[in-house]
């Protein structure tokens, strides 16, 4: 298949592990010291594990994994404020599938729709807007949820439905954006990473100069990366060359997909519905600063929080614990791998998730469990 088979070319993957094996030696890096690099999207951590990269490359590499599954940093108390919502007379609740699983305090939207609520799964907010028009009796909510990659699209539909008059539509809001968790993870002392695989979707979107604080306020080298193991690998060689050369600089790997400034179009749309909120709380990363999204006041009658009341959300958020045992925070701030918790592959399956990093298709302890779960538990810290 054409810009697909090209980029699992073993010989060209050969050729890059060669010259990743030669930096990896030239930095020193070994498995007791090794170079830590964080790929931040949870579609690069599955495409790693998935080719088992992280067992071909130098052994002084070591992959930590991001904060970068959407469903994954949903807190359980916003799985709890959209049941809630679901659960009102009247409503059609509508949600792409990976969150439909993920535990709130109480119950999952799955578990909310067995008990009677009128819970759809849908593809596309345009879905729940053409449900919107067919019940114009119901109210139809749309769980907006998602990096950058997904906010223009529940921008553009906010602003059809205002365009139509569409009186019975809302989003529930949970957009988050990539800049503020990197910078906090940067800001932690015990994280001690040497460089970034960036995002490769979202960039499509932000572009690549929205990562520019990593390597003039911090020193880190950053590679936008794309999702094929040729690519992965290459990001992981141009990480490597800048730390051998004593460089920090933000690359693209991907410009086949990522333009250096973005998509013009999305920003716009994002710009015109959604405004940062002050904070907003992250699972395992408690509350980050302008990290999260509401819907602007002039659409203040398509954003679900102003229609049911729901409020702040996050501010609820922050009270609820996660279940007793769970490892996710850890796992998620790359203090543990997957292995490391000790519901992993037990209480803890993809049957069975106590946690949304084992629900998502995006999540780190997924793709462990997927594709090399079996392997003995190592810590990181
Ligand atoms: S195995 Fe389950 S409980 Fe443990 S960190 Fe992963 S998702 Fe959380």
């Amino acid at each position: 298949m054409r810009f697909v088979e090209e980029f699992r070319d073993p010989a060209l993957a050969k050729g890059l592990l060669a010259r990743i094996d030669a930096a990896a030696r030239a930095i020193g890096a070994t498995k007791e010291s090794p170079v830590r690099i964080m790929e931040i999207c949870g579609g690069h951590t599955h495409a790693i594990f998935r080719y088992g990269l992280d067992r071909l490359v130098h052994e002084g590499i070591e992959f930590i994994h991001g904060p970068g599954c959407p469903v994954c940093v949903l807190p359980m108390a916003r799985v709890d404020e959209a049941v809630e919502i679901a659960e009102q007379p009247g409503v059609i609740f509508t949600s792409f599938g990976d969150a439909m699983r993920v535990p709130g305090t109480r119950k999952s939207l799955l578990q909310a729709k067995a008990d009677g609520a009128d819970i759809r799964t849908v593809y596309s907010p345009l879905d729940a807007l053409d449900l919107a028009r067919e019940n114009p009796e119901r109210e139809v909510v749309f769980f907006g949820l998602g990096f950058e990659t997904t906010t223009p699209s529940t921008a553009l539909t906010i602003q059809q439905a205002a365009r139509e008059g569409v009186g019975n539509f809302s989003v529930f809001c949970n957009h988050i954006t990539v800049p503020p968790p990197i910078k906090a993870l940067l800001d932690d002392p015990h994280m001690l990473l040497d460089g970034f695989v960036g995002p490769g979707h979202v960039s499509m979107v932000i572009g690549i100069h929205a990562y520019d604080f990593i390597a003039r306020d911090y020193g880190k080298p950053i590679v936008v990366s794309g999702f094929e193991p040729t690519d992965l690998l290459q990001s992981v060689l141009m990480v490597l060359e800048q730390i051998r050369d004593g460089r920090a600089e933000v690359e693209n790997q991907y410009g086949r997909v990522v333009p250096e400034h973005g998509n013009p179009v999305s920003l716009a749309a994002i710009a015109d519905v959604y405004e940062e909120r002050p904070s907003f709380a992250w699972r395992g990363l408690g509350e980050i600063d302008r990290s999260g999204l509401r819907v602007r006041a002039k659409y203040a009658a398509f954003d679900a929080e102003e229609k049911f009341g729901i409020g702040y959300g996050a501010r609820r958020a922050r009270d609820v614990e996660e279940p007793d045992g769970t490892a996710c925070a850890q796992v998620m701030t790359g203090r543990i791998k997957p292995t490391g918790c000790p519901l992993f592959g037990t209480t803890c399956n993809p049957e069975t998730p106590m946690g949304a990093l084992m629900v998502s298709s995006e999540g780190a302890c997924a793709a462990y469990y997927q594709y090399g779960g079996r392997r003995e538990p190592e810590v990181v810290e």
